[in-house]
């Protein structure tokens, strides 16, 4: 399969099949070479985290007007204008979009949750910075009841849901203790520089919501990557 002769957000060739999956997307093309040789990939095992004052993390997320498709890979909301953004050492990432996985891509010492939330940030001259939120099993979680039954089955770029309103951070955890460390993007291809803030308290779905989404995605993680070293930091305390 050559991944640099297709149109990639129509139809990814990477995905998680024994053919195109995690093991392979190094060989896959050129472009993604990096999924392997890379030394500073996520996801990771959070374990043992170094107690820091990290810098403060500040959000500045309101009500917004999102798009919402099925790549092929997961469901993707997406965010046309800026208007989102978050703020560390005085930098702004404005919000482009975020999008699940299931079961999650990292752990916590060794477990995984039931899905994983990624909502992905971009800075002026190109840095990411992805926040990611743990989700398990629980009670019904009303804050995704706006978009939750809009989830294109299909991957169709007509299928495109437009202008839903809401507010991504009614979607996050109340309590915004964090996990940092610097990694890369989980899907290919696998880029690094990704300043990764994971939440360390997990939102709640119920089975129903989960369910809903395992019927068109499950599988969509990428397994755990070697820590080569990295630090990884915890809030001493919470942030905000
Ligand atoms: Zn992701």
């Amino acid at each position: 399969m050559n991944c640099s002769q297709k149109a990639k957000n129509v139809c990814p060739c990477w995905g998680y099949k024994e053919n195109n999956g995690p093991e392979v997307w190094g060989q896959l093309t050129p472009e993604y070479r990096i999924c392997d040789t890379g030394r500073h990939q996520s996801p990771i095992d959070l374990v043992n985290p170094t107690p820091a004052a990290l810098p403060i993390l500040i959000f500045n997320y309101q009500s917004a007007s999102v798009n919402i498709r099925n790549t092929g890979n997961t469901i993707e909301v997406a965010y046309p204008n800026q208007g989102n953004w978050i703020e560390i050492d005085e930098t702004k990432y404005h919000l482009l979009e975020f999008h699940f996985h299931a079961p999650s891509e990292h752990t916590i010492a060794g477990e995984l949750s039931d899905m994983e939330m990624h909502l992905v940030h971009e800075s002026e001259n190109g840095m990411l910075a992805v926040i990611g939120a743990f989700i398990k099993s629980g009670s019904v979680n009303t804050a995704f009841d706006t978009f939750w039954h809009l989830m294109p089955s299909v991957a169709n770029e007509s299928e495109q849901i437009t202008g839903v309103a809401l507010n991504a951070f009614d979607l996050l955890p109340d309590t915004k203790r964090t996990y940092r460390y610097d990694g890369s993007l989980t899907t290919p291809p696998c880029s690094e520089g990704v300043k990764w803030i994971m939440m360390t308290t997990p939102i709640e779905m119920s089975e129903a919501q989960i369910a809903a989404f395992k019927a068109i995605f499950d599988g969509n993680n990428r397994p755990v990557q070697p820590l080569n070293g990295r630090k990884l930091l915890v809030d001493a305390g919470p942030n905000e």
